[in-house]
């Protein structure tokens, strides 16, 4: 098992009363397992993402990720896990440095989480940008002047250069047209043969979840009604 996630719950403040967006939920990920979230919108599906990569702290419960408590983890701990988790988005464009091209971008993936020379950092980002099917003359290529489907390629590269254990995608897919969004999907799964890597997969489409995923969590209203 890689994840194992404990009584999670998160509770907001929502015009001056509390609301439990995310309410005691238990799951589990196995290695190499894909398990898809899915469930309306507002049902507290981000939050849970959010809370598994440190962007918000839980008000309860246990994080267990490889045998490590991410809730309670010291700073220098953390920092060593950073690199094994990583989280893509619905917008990759709002997640990049509009200043960095293509090849610098991804290298930004492995920059702060380990330490490697120049050389090194530069083959590592070519590998990835290979692996998720951009080409060669793209590496010079200011970030926005790719399309949606690259740009989330570009994120994908970013997201695995530093070979993570787990990786999130909270509605990947969510912004591209159809054609595009197939291609992702099959890069996602070439990933799971690939690399090994588990995932969670956050989605409100159903379909595209059971296309994806070994595993489907429903959510409703913060909790998990069924799998
Ligand atoms: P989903 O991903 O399923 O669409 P979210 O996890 O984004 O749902 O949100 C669950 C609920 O929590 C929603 O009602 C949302 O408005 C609320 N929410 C999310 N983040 C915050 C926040 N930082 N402050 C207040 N409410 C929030």
């Amino acid at each position: 098992m890689i994840l194992d996630v404990k009584n999670l719950t998160k509770t907001f403040e929502k015009n001056n009363t509390l609301f439990t967006a995310v309410d005691n939920i238990n799951f589990q990920l196995d290695k190499k397992e894909c398990l898809g979230i899915v469930g309306e919108s507002g049902s507290g599906k981000s939050t849970i993402a959010k809370m598994l990569v440190k962007l918000i702290e839980p008000d309860n419960g246990e994080i267990h990720f490889l045998g490590k408590d991410l809730v309670t983890i010291n700073k220098s701990e953390l920092r060593k896990t950073r690199k094994d988790i990583q989280m893509i988005f619905q917008n990759p464009m709002d997640s990049f440095d509009p200043r960095y091209h293509l090849l610098s971008s991804v290298q930004q993936g492995l920059r702060y989480v380990e330490k490697c020379d120049k050389r090194e950092l530069e083959r590592r980002a070519q590998e990835a940008i290979s692996f998720v099917g951009l080409k060669e003359s793209y590496y010079k290529k200011p970030i926005h002047q790719l399309s949606g489907g690259e740009c989330q390629r570009a994120a994908i590269a970013r997201a695995i250069i530093g070979q993570p254990k787990l990786l999130i995608c909270d509605e990947a897919t969510s912004a591209l047209d159809v054609s595009v969004q197939a291609q992702i999907i099959s890069l996602l799964k070439k990933l799971k043969q690939e690399k090994g890597m588990s995932s969670l997969f956050i989605t409100h489409d159903l379909t595209l979840a059971s296309v994806m995923c070994d595993r489907l969590a429903v959510m409703y209203c913060g909790k998990i009604v069924e799998y």
